[in-house]
C-alpha cells in the first residue's frame, strides 16, 4: 500500500483514488475526527496509514506531507493522564450534554467501526461553547491511558461547533455487564470495510453510551488518526462504562488492535471539573 505515496495524487480526482485504495477517504468513510473531506490542498486522497507494520503510527507523518503533524505536533493525542497532575479547577463548569434517541448508520471504514449521525440534533456545551455531535467510533485497547493503564477500549464521540472546531467526548469502556443500548449496533457490525453505510433501523440510545457521572478530565489535543491536526477540544470521562467480554470480542474479532500510542504532554495541562 505504500505506493500510494508515489502516485502523483494531485492529478488524481479524489473519487478515483477513494476506489483505488483500502484506506477509504469520502465523507462517510474517514475514521479522521471531524476531517472528512479531501485534503484541502490537493482535492486528492489521503495516503493508506494503519495500526501496524510500514504505515503504523511511527511512520503516518513519512507516508504522506499531509501527515506531517503527526510527529512535528507539540500539542498530540492521546496521552497518558496521571491523576497526581491532574489539576482540579473549580472553576470548569461541568458539561452539559444534550442527547436523544437519534437516526443513525454504521460503517467498517477500515480503520475502526464508525457510527454517523443523521440528524444534528445531539448537543455538548463545553465552556459555554457548544458542539454538535457529527459521529462515533471505537478504539481497541482505549487510546488514553490513566495512570499508565490502558481500559480495554475507548469510545470516541466526535463534534463540531458552527466555525468547525472539534470536542471529542472520550469514554473508557471495561469489560463487565453487558451495555443493552449497544445491541442494537452491534447486531449490525460490519465484519468488511466498505464505501456503504448501513442504516441503523429506529433511533439509536446515544445516552445508554455514556455513564451517569460526566465528570471529565480536559485538555487541549489533536486527532488521534492521520492527519493528527491539533485544536481539538479533549473531554476525557473520569468513569468509565462496561460492555460484555462477549460485546468487546465482537469488536476484536474485526479490529484486534486500533489505537494510537500516547503521546508527549509537554507543557500541556490538565483540567479536571471535580
Ligand atoms: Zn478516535
Amino acid at each position: 500500500m505504500r505506493i500510494n505515496k508515489w502516485i502523483p495524487r494531485i492529478l488524481f480526482p479524489a473519487m478515483v483514488m477513494s476506489m483505488m485504495a483500502g484506506c477509504g477517504n469520502n465523507a462517510t468513510n474517514n475514521e479522521a475526527e471531524g476531517k472528512n473531506e479531501p485534503s484541502p490542498t490537493t482535492g486528492a486522497h489521503q495516503a493508506h496509514w494503519s495500526y501496524e507494520g510500514d504505515t503504523s503510527p511511527e511512520h503516518w507523518a513519512e507516508l504522506d506531507q499531509l501527515f506531517t503533524t503527526c510527529s512535528t505536533g507539540t500539542a498530540q493525542s492521546p496521552v497518558n493522564i496521571l491523576h497526581d497532575q491532574v489539576k482540579d479547577d473549580e472553576s470548569l463548569s461541568p458539561i452539559k450534554v444534550e442527547y436523544s434517541p437519534s437516526p443513525v448508520a454504521i460503517i467498517n471504514n477500515g480503520h475502526t467501526i464508525q457510527v454517523n449521525l443523521k440528524n444534528q440534533d445531539n448537543r455538548l456545551v463545553v465552556e459555554g461553547k457548544t458542539y454538535i455531535l457529527q459521529q462515533f467510533h471505537f478504539h481497541l485497547p482505549s487510546e488514553h491511558e490513566l495512570d499508565g493503564k490502558h481500559a480495554e477500549m475507548e469510545l470516541h464521540l466526535v463534534h463540531k461547533s458552527e466555525e468547525g472546531s472539534l470536542a471529542v467526548l472520550s469514554v473508557l469502556i471495561h469489560s463487565g455487564s453487558e451495555n443493552t443500548a449497544l445491541n442494537q449496533l452491534w447486531s449490525l457490525l460490519p465484519a468488511k470495510e466498505s464505501e456503504e453505510e448501513t442504516p441503523v433501523e429506529g433511533n439509536f440510545n446515544l445516552n445508554g453510551l455514556l455513564p451517569a457521572d460526566l465528570h471529565s478530565f480536559r485538555y487541549q489535543g489533536s486527532l488521534t488518526t492521520p492527519p493528527c491536526t491539533e485544536g481539538v477540544q479533549w473531554i476525557v470521562l473520569e468513569n468509565p462504562v462496561q460492555w460484555s467480554g462477549e460485546q468487546i470480542g465482537k469488536f476484536a474479532a474485526i479490529f484486534p488492535h486500533d489505537n494510537r500510542p500516547v503521546q508527549t504532554l509537554g507543557n500541556r495541562e490538565i483540567d479536571s471539573d471535580e
